[in-house]
């Protein structure tokens, strides 16, 4: 139902957005999965969209790796790169500093954003920033850090399908994140709102965890006039913690896909995303094709 009330000119268009800093992990795989059965009952594109704006924490085996999870899960996204060497030849976040930077520039200029000089240190012993109330002196440029001044915001307003109609106070969630680092580059909230505007994604599904990010970019949108993002649609999932009614946890061994893939096959993923549907014969389900017969079956805006 609130699929039909969206009347974008655009198609709809959703996204799967890794990061290479590390081996993705089984809850990864669910939300990937979820991303992906959304976009096949919706007729929305998919795109594969990999964040490596943080360049030194990108290594060559977690770009790999992110291609290797998507075979063995049997999802092809309907754009973005489909190799490692295609994502470094045209999609890498890299091309787009420009456009990072633009809106860094944008965001000063309405004073939204404050210098912040703490250290790692600093900020582990006072837990909070407090660089606004107590400004630092200016020293060289190239030490600050940039962060946004979230008590400007008023309550956000989003559309979330387990949520409905939401409203967001986001000082409470994220007081100061980090827009621009030490290094002059653009931190991961900006990039990623940028990138998510520049690639015309309108439907975000992501976990439960992350409506602190949900808030900082639907600030950020509404702040750089990102229209497209201030009216997405959101839907935050439930995060997924077992495997077959296992705990997922890193105390209880390897929970990184790539160590699962070697000894396992993908059914066990597709089931629980089958059983967390709430699916008739969630048993039955193998692959990304049995999980979608099934899923046509239901009445998808009651579970999403
Ligand atoms: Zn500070």
């Amino acid at each position: 139902m609130l699929v039909e009330s969206l009347q974008w000119s655009k198609p709809l268009r959703t996204r799967i957005a890794p990061t290479p800093s590390g081996f993705l992990h089984i809850g990864n795989a669910y939300s990937f999965v979820l991303t992906w059965l959304w976009s096949q009952l919706h007729q929305a594109e998919l795109l594969l969209r990999i964040d490596d704006a943080d360049q030194q924490r990108i290594r060559p085996e977690y770009l790999e790796d992110i291609f290797y999870s998507l075979d063995f899960l049997g999802i092809v996204p309907s754009c973005g790169p489909s190799s490692v060497q295609e994502f470094l030849d045209k999609f890498s976040q890299t091309y787009r500093e420009d456009l990072y930077q633009h809106a860094i520039s944008l965001l000063k200029q309405q004073n939204a954003l404050f210098p912040c000089r703490c250290s790692r240190k600093q900020l582990q012993q006072n837990k909070l920033c407090t660089c606004l109330e107590s400004p630092p002196q200016a020293e060289s440029e190239q030490q600050t850090a940039w962060k946004l001044d979230t008590a400007q915001a008023l309550a956000l307003e989003l559309r979330d399908w387990q949520a409905g109609t939401h409203h967001l106070h986001l000082h409470h969630l994220a007081p100061y994140p980090s827009i621009q680092k030490r290094d002059g580059k653009a931190a991961y909230q900006l990039s990623s709102v940028i990138d998510d505007d520049f690639w015309g994604v309108n439907v975000i599904i992501r976990g439960a965890d992350l409506w602190a990010s949900t808030g900082i970019q639907l600030h950020l949108a509404n702040l750089l006039g990102k229209t497209e993002f201030q009216h997405a649609l959101f839907y935050h999932h439930p995060l997924i913690l077992s495997l077959n009614g296992e705990k997922l946890s890193k105390s209880k061994g390897d929970t990184s896909l790539h160590a699962y893939r070697q000894s396992a096959s993908a059914a066990p993923i597709f089931r629980q995303i089958a059983t967390f549907l709430q699916l008739p014969s969630a048993e039955k389900i193998t692959n990304g094709q049995t999980l979608l017969d099934a899923a046509h079956t239901l009445e998808w805006p009651k579970i999403f």
